[in-house]
Formats: C-alpha cells, structure tokens, sequence
C-alpha cells in the first residue's frame, strides 16, 4: 500500500484562501478555520513557496470528477447541474473531468457551451470511439485532485452520494467501489452481471458485489497507478488490489437511464469474460508469464512423455509384430502433448522476453483539451 499515513489530514494542511491560486472558490470557511494561526503572518515569498510546495505535492483540486462519455447529449446539463449543486455546498477545491469518447451527437457542443461559463469543468475530446477504458485512463492521467470520484453520465449514478464516498476514503480505504444493491436495469443485464461478480470475486480473492459499477471514488495514487486500457474498465478494483491498495464497497444509489441507450449491447457478455482472463493474466502474471504457461507445459510434457516412453518399452519387450507402434493413435496423442508441451513453455519464455522489454504507448488519440 502506497498512502500516506498522514493522508487523511491532508485537508488541515492545505493552504489558506489568500494562497488560492484560483479565486473561484472564496468560500472555504469550514477549513479555514482550523488553519494554524500563524501561517496568516507569513510573508507573501513564503506563502508562496508554501502554496506551490502543497500544490506539487497534492495537486490542484480536492476532488477531480471524471465523467466519460459517449453520445449522451441529453443528460449532460442535468449531470453538470447536479454534480454542481453537491460540489458546490462541499466547500473544496473541485475540477470535472468530461471526456468525450468521440462522441457523434452534440455532446461536446453542449460541454463547450458548459465550459464558458464554468471554470470547473474540463473537457478531452477523443478522435474516435476509443471505449471507456481509455476514457478513464486519459482522466486518470489529467486529473488533479486528492480524491477523483468516477461516474457515468446517463445520470444512474447519483452525484450526492460523492460526500459520503469521500469521508470513506478519508477513513483510509483507497477504492471505494459503488455497490448497485437496488438495480434499475433489465434482467438480461442484472443476471449475467451477478454471474461474474460471483465467479470474479471467486477467481481474484476482491469481495466485491458490484465490480463494473460506474461510481467510484479513489484516493489519488490508486489512479496514478493502475493502468486501464482494453476492456479493463470492469476490474479495477482487481488491479487495485494486486497493487496492494485498500478496496471497500459502498451501497450507493441508482436510477434508471432517462434518456438515450446502454452503449454496451450483448458483446458485454463475451467481452466480459475475456476481460476476466484479461484482469486474472495481468494481475497475476503479467511479469511471469512462465509462471502460467511453464506447468501447463511441463505437465503436458510429461503426461505425453511418460505415456510415449511406456509404449516404446513396450514395443521393445514384446517385438514388433505384437506391438506395432505405428497402428496404435495414442502413441500420436502422446507424441503430440509433448509438442504442445515444449510450445507451452517457448510461449512462456517468450512472454517473459516481451514484458522486460515491454514499453506502455498511450492508446488514445486526444482531438481538444479545453482545460
Ligand atoms: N461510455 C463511454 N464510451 C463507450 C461506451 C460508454 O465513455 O464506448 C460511457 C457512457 O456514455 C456512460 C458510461 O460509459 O457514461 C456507461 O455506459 P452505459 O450507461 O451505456 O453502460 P451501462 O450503464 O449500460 O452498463
Ligand atoms: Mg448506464
């Protein structure tokens, strides 16, 4: 686990209102108060290496909201109003991160029209549709704050559950993972959902019910460390959690989608299972990849091995004539486990050469970055 002992009573040690470096947020009274008396008499230098000291070490904002999205220019200004409305009363420093995941209605037309009158909000534009994977990774990446909050924007999550999320990631958890106990989704969604947050839950030892919820709040360097890319979205708490970070769940509310349609259709199910495989190979093997494909190897090997030498001795004792090799096919299925066997463990070798070498290249390709 990488967090701070003194993590949470950060907000003690944030600086005063005289050294915000952006004045829209004025009223941080609550916090103001509990300031040390003497930081107010320091000289304006100081303050100032203090101020650019704390936001080096905790970036700009309390909270960064990264909201990904793909054609949902209906519930954008809804989103934005609620989001605002929580935020808002919570006192902090706060950015919302939307990224549009190349978007072919009017979403970014309505986020830009956002922007100009809200300096909170932040906006990516991908190119293309490059799935919400890469839209959570290219947030995770900008985002500022001490605390980022994930959700979707078909307003299912419900923004007033961010302040309670916050205060357990305060407590000391470092992923606090939405739980959707009251499901508003059509069963063909809930069913297969349970399914593999049961057989996930079996497979990777995280006690989760509800892995691929939208809403989660992270403690900041859970997020400057995972790395989302493919379809991996759906398990992040696995990947935080073989990086050794403190995972809980939270119930939090949901609501039925009011307007436009899920974007993930049946492929989900499939996806979802090679996601699976995806999560299990990358937390536990990605560095040893022999450690996966050696035993299956060896134990081909020697099963086709053991029985090939059997069947040699055999034709040995017995002579030719009553023990032909060459009419009996397990001798070929034998034969052939051994092959397989000695491929199993050059693939294993091979993954080993591949991730040592292996560089990480961004895969997204980012249009405008409104910040
Ligand atoms: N989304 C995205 N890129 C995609 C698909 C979806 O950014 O390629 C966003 C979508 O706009 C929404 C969130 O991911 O904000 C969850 O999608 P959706 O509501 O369709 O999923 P469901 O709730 O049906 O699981
Ligand atoms: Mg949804």
């Amino acid at each position: 686990m990488t967090t701070t002992p003194d993590q949470p009573t950060d907000q003690n040690a944030q600086p005063t209102e005289g050294q915000q470096p952006q004045p829209q947020q004025p009223q941080r009274h609550g916090q103001h108060q509990r300031q040390p008396r003497q930081q107010h008499q320091r000289n304006p230098q100081q303050q100032q290496n203090q101020n650019q000291q704390n936001q080096h070490q905790q970036g700009w904002a309390d909270i960064s909201v990264i909201v990904p999205l793909y054609n949902e220019e209906d519930s954008l200004k809804e989103l934005n109003t609620q989001l605002r409305t929580v935020l808002g009363r919570m006192n902090i420093r706060y950015e919302i991160l939307y990224i549009d995941d190349g978007s072919t209605d009017r979403s970014f037309q309505v986020l830009r029209d956002l922007k100009r009158n809200d300096r909170h909000i932040k906006v990516v534009r991908f190119r293309r549709n490059f799935g919400k994977s890469a839209a959570l990774a290219v947030g995770f990446d900008k985002a500022q704050g001490n605390i980022v909050i994930t959700m979707d924007a078909d307003l299912q999550d419900d923004p007033a559950e961010i302040p309670s999320m916050r205060r357990r990631i305060e407590d000391g958890f470092d992923l606090i993972s939405g739980w959707k106990k009251v499901r508003h989704d059509p069963i063909t969604k809930t069913i297969p959902s349970k399914f593999f947050n049961t057989i996930t839950a079996m497979m990777t030892g995280v006690k989760i019910h509800d892995m691929n919820c939208g809403l989660k709040a992270y403690r900041k360097e859970v997020i400057k460390t995972v790395k989302v890319y493919g379809e991996l979205h759906r398990y992040i708490p696995v990947l935080a959690h073989w990086e050794g970070f403190k995972v809980g769940e939270m119930v939090v509310q949901h609501r039925a989608r009011k307007y436009g349609k899920t974007k993930f259709g049946l492929g989900r199910f499939w996806k979802g299972f090679l996601d699976l495989l995806t999560a299990i190979f990358t937390t536990r093997f990605l560095r040893r990849p022999l450690h996966l494909f050696g035993p299956i190897g060896i134990l081909s090997m020697v099963i086709g091995g053991g029985v090939d030498l059997w069947m040699v001795i055999n034709r040995l004792m017995l002579g030719p004539d009553v023990y032909a090799l060459g009419s009996r096919p397990m001798f070929f299925a034998a034969t052939i486990l051994v092959v397989i066997g000695v491929q199993f463990i050059s693939l294993g070798l091979l993954g080993e050469m591949i991730s040592k070498t292996r560089t990480s290249a961004e895969e997204y390709s980012i249009r405008e970055f409104l910040k």
